[in-house]
Formats: C-alpha cells, structure tokens, sequence
C-alpha cells in the first residue's frame, strides 16, 4: 500500500475537505492570497489571519513527468506526477489520471477527481477536463 499522508492540526481541514469531496485552500484575510501547502501564516503578507475556503478544483498542468521506476514497490509504474497550478493561482503537486504516460499534457485544463486510499484518506488526483482544455 502507499504510504499515505498523516493530517496534522495544520493541514487536518484540507484532508476533511478531501473526505467530503471538497478541495479547501487557505485564503489569506489580510491580502487574498490563496496558498498551499497547510501554513500558519501566509507567505505574501505573513498574516495569520486565514480563512479555509473551496477551490474552484480546475487549473491547469505547468510541468510534468512520467514515472517509470517508482521510489518503493508501493506505487504502481507508469504513473504521472505534476504541478498543478490553480485557477486560483496556487500550485498543486499531484497525479494526473485518465491521461497514458504518452499524453502531452504541459498546459492541459484538469480538474480534481477524489481518490479513497483508506477509510481516512481521500487522495486529490487530478484529470484532463475536456478536450478542448488547452490553454493557449
Ligand atoms: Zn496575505
């Protein structure tokens, strides 16, 4: 099995939000900024003062790679590992699904699809959104 995150005070929200099929983002009160991973202050301003809000869970794949020799014997080759940036302007790293390890997928539209790893665990992946996903 995959080794799975342990959800922290910090992060706990994001993985409840993942559980109930929304994907949360810390949205800075001071400035707006969206940001992740799971901080205490905001790394624009350093503000403290945050609220837990839903993503849009679209953006789009900035860079990625296929991976042919996993780390442990608990991933399952060929899979594809990305960045993920965000309508909301911040960056995801994630695995891209429903996409072989042939497809060009720099500057696709994705959206969020929930992966259940284990009664406590719900896994944001994420997938090509349409065909007509490509960003100029
Ligand atoms: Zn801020």
């Amino acid at each position: 099995m995959r080794p799975l995150p342990r959800p922290t005070a910090l992060s706990r929200p994001f993985w409840e939000g993942c559980l109930d099929g929304r994907l949360l983002v810390q949205r800075c009160s001071s400035c707006g900024h969206h940001f992740f991973i799971p901080s205490a202050f905001c790394p624009r301003c350093l503000d403290t003062d945050h609220k837990w809000v839903e993503s849009s869970g679209r953006g789009h794949v900035v860079t990625c790679t296929v991976v042919w020799r996993p780390p442990t014997p608990a991933f399952d080759p060929p899979y594809t590992v990305a960045v993920v940036r965000m309508e909301e302007g911040y960056d995801m790293f994630t695995n891209i699904v429903g996409a072989g390890p042939e497809a060009e997928l720099i500057g696709t539209a994705v959206r969020v699809r929930f992966h259940r790893e284990s009664e406590d665990i719900v896994l944001p992946f994420f997938e090509p959104a349409a065909a007509t996903g490509r960003r100029p």
